[in-house]
């Protein structure tokens, strides 16, 4: 960013701070390269000259609604905005078109309601404070007088608002494109609703938040020509499976088994239910309520949704009964039997909840016994009955557990857009993305993989788009811009999905080839890798590897890689509920073609999430975008606390520090001629004596300065980074 200019004794700065990321102080002595500074907690430190940054000292108090519209754009300066907002419960800010939002953690009186829904409602875009709505207003007025579809993508880390940005969204864009209220339900009523519904089926309480969606989603509101909303399609990616069967302390399961636990009586009697604690797949963890959510209330809240999504009673009733059987299913455990590596069910604990989950799923309770802990080998000669042993025949069951839960949720997504409609005639849509943001944990799998993968699709169209407007806006004043260039991460996308030999082409191989392992897959990506940059070998593993992502570098396990790639439905599980006496179930396992079945190529969910991606992409390329960043000011979910050093880390990873550096890149400080005349006119009071012409005054000051490589357009001046500081220390000399 800026470098700093003319610091000298006495200079207000910014200077780094291993808690507060920035600090403010002023310059008390320099000494060569280096200065020695007051800081304002009281502290003295020597800071290198070239570290340092000019603090605007006439900075508004009450911070600015748009970053563009700082004297100095640099990280302290942003950092220093936000929170000052954030403190006034100013929790929207712009940076040009980019809108960020950080979660208040608590209810903001009036800021949502129908009022300001009014207020917004065809307001000039910056003319009211920053808000989502202003947000979707734009999206709205663009694909009204355009005729060009829009979308508006939110991203940001668990917990940082998304969800709930994206209903906010919707509920504005139904406000503009609903009817008057009609009999029965409504495209946006439905459209509407099925956020509780998905949230009840895709949402879970985890450490990093109470409600956090474990699906990424893509819902595309159609139009017609009058503006109204007519149709819906919504689009999912990668639901986590592993939840189903496997929940760490603190955290819970799919809600909607807590919400199914928490029933009238007569379903609880009917599905053999009752205390959660007493289901393996829900007592992995000692947490099974959440504060402020009452589950008795939510079942029924859920099922009223699904009325209104246009989810029959009879579908209803299935699927409750599907997830009753997912529940008795996770209570059957396995001994060892007399033959070697062979099993049988461990007690009458473990037979009750076999018949449960067999009679729920309408299948042969002994059929579901041998699904589960047999295999079918067939050889040209004969057929045979091969055991699993104990430990075998629980991975089977959770295996099972997990395809029913996931084909469940493809089903609920399938029946809302069928239910909803799509309509043909529509011309132009606005698209919601809400999907999972940048991640980094300790230990880092498939699932983070695809994740950040997804990210830096999003990043790198994030960028030419921000790069895009700042063209458009040079363009308009007719300024020069030919030599701003920005990096592309163009590299890290080849590394991922290039084919042939990609990372995820080269985890198919591996996972076409039966004696792969994780080990042989680790050491071909150190062969191939060996000298792209963008790819760690770290020194003294044998199996994980690391990628240097735009947001910074992560480390992957890769253990569970090919096993996780892997989209494969054991044949008996296929055929024993392809055959299940209960159509909605039967209707969950369709019969594979002849020779899917045969052949040996596996169904890649690398391979399909990319494709998947691609076509996303491929829709947001045909829009024009928004983009509204989340942040999470503190990871305890409280009001009031904002965390410098954890929020700076997000505006990096959701390329809010990017934008603003490509906006460095060319001429990030604007000001009309009247703004600057105001400003620095007494650093040349004789240019604005008299009748004068701005613009000849404007660049009268500058020359007289010394200054060179700014711009003029034609309403405005443009001022490269660092420029308008050094003005300031002029004027302060004067
Ligand atoms: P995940 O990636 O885990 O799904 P997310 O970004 O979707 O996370 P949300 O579920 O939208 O996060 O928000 C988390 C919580 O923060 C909400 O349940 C709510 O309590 C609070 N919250 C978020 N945005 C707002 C807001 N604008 N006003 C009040 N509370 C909010
Ligand atoms: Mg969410």
């Amino acid at each position: 960013m800026s470098t700093p200019v003319n610091i000298t004794a006495g200079s207000h700065v910014w200077v780094e701070d291993p808690e507060l990321a920035w600090i403010d102080g002023q310059v008390s002595k320099i000494d060569g390269k280096n200065a020695e500074i007051q800081t304002s907690d009281g502290k003295t430190v020597v800071a290198n000259l070239s570290k340092l940054y000019p603090k605007d000292m006439e900075a508004p108090a009450g911070g600015v609604d748009d970053m563009t519209k700082l004297s100095y754009l640099h990280e302290p300066g942003v950092l220093q905005n936000l929170a000052i907002r954030y403190e006034l419960n100013e929790i929207y800010t712009y940076t040009g078109n980019i809108l960020i939002a950080i979660n208040p953690f608590q209810r903001l009186p009036h800021i949502y309601d129908a009022h300001m829904m009014e207020q917004y409602k065809g307001a000039p875009f910056g003319e009211l404070s920053p808000h989502v709505f202003a947000v979707a207003d734009v999206a709205y007025r663009a694909m009204i007088n355009e005729g060009k579809s829009n979308s508006i993508l939110v991203s940001g880390e668990s917990g940082a608002g998304k969800t709930e940005t994206t209903k906010m969204l919707m509920r504005y864009l139904a406000f503009l494109g609903g009817r008057v209220a009609t009999e029965g339900r409504t495209v946006e009523q439905q459209v509407l609703e099925s956020n509780p519904v998905l949230e009840a089926f895709g949402n879970a309480k985890t450490v990093r938040n109470n409600n956090s969606s474990r699906f990424g989603k893509f819902v595309e509101i159609q139009f017609d020509k009058h503006g109204r909303i007519s149709g819906a399609a919504i689009r999912t990616y990668l639901l986590e499976r592993s939840r189903v069967c496997q929940v760490s302390d603190p955290e819970r399961n799919y809600h909607c088994f807590y919400l199914l636990c928490a029933a009238p009586p007569e379903v609880i009697e009917k599905y053999k239910l009752g205390n959660p604690k007493s289901f393996h797949y829900l007592n992995q963890t000692n947490c099974y309520e959440l504060s402020g959510i009452n589950d008795a209330h939510d079942y029924l809240a859920t099922r009223r949704a699904m009325d209104i999504v246009g989810i029959s009673e009879k579908e209803q009733d299935a699927i409750f009964k599907v997830i009753a059987a997912i529940l008795h299913l996770g209570n059957i455990e396995f001994a060892k039997g007399e033959e070697i590596d062979s099993s049988v069910l461990k007690d009458e604990k473990a037979k009750f909840h076999l018949k449960m989950t067999a009679e729920l799923l309408m299948c042969d309770a002994q059929a579901l016994e041998d699904a589960l802990c047999k295999r079918v080998m067939i050889t040209p000669e004969e057929v045979i009955k091969r055991s699993l042993d104990p430990l075998a025949a629980t991975v089977s069951r959770d295996g099972l557990a997990k395809t029913i839960y996931s084909r469940l949720f493809d089903w609920l997504v399938d029946k809302i857009n069928v239910s909803i409609g799509q309509d043909p005639n529509s011309k132009s849509l606005i698209g919601v993305l809400d999907i999972y943001g940048f991640e980094s944990f300790k230990t880092n799998s498939f699932e983070q993989f695809c994740i950040n993968f997804t990210n830096e699709k999003l990043q790198q169209h994030f960028n030419q788009h921000v790069f895009k407007m700042e063209q458009e806006e040079y363009t308009k004043e007719e300024i020069d811009w030919s030599y701003i260039e920005f990096v592309d991460n163009q590299d890290v996308l080849d590394l991922i999905e290039k084919r042939p030999g990609g990372v995820i082409s080269l985890l198919d191989e591996a996972c076409m080839f039966p004696k792969s392992t994780h080990e042989t897959f680790a050491q071909k990506l150190y062969q191939t890798f060996k000298t792209n940059k963008r790819f760690i070998k770290p020194k003294l593993s044998r199996t994980d590897f690391a990628i240097a992502h735009y947001a910074g570098e992560v480390l992957y396990t890769s253990d569970q890689f090919l096993d996780k790639n892997k989209d494969y439905v054991v044949p008996e599980h296929q055929d024993l509920l392809g055959t299940s006496k209960c159509p909605f179930v039967a209707g969950l396992f369709p019969p594979i073609a002849e020779e899917t079945s045969k052949s040996s190529k596996f169904s890649s969910i690398g391979s399909r999430f990319k494709l998947q991606l691609q076509q996303l992409m491929e829709t947001l390329n045909s829009t024009e975008p928004h983009y509204i960043r989340c942040v999470k000011p503190n990871n305890l979910l409280k009001p009031a606390i904002f965390e410098n050093v954890n929020v700076m880390q997000q505006l990096r990873c959701g390329g809010v520090l990017e934008a603003i550096r490509i906006s460095c890149a060319g001429y990030p400080t604007r000001r009309t001629f009247f703004e600057f005349n105001n400003r620095f006119g007494l650093l040349a009071p004789e240019v604005l004596e008299g009748n004068y012409d701005e613009k000849v005054a404007c660049k009268k000051i500058l020359e007289k300065k010394g200054l060179t490589g700014f711009q003029i357009g034609k309403t405005k001046i443009f001022l490269r980074a660092g420029q308008m500081a050094e003005l300031d220390a002029r004027r302060a000399e004067v």
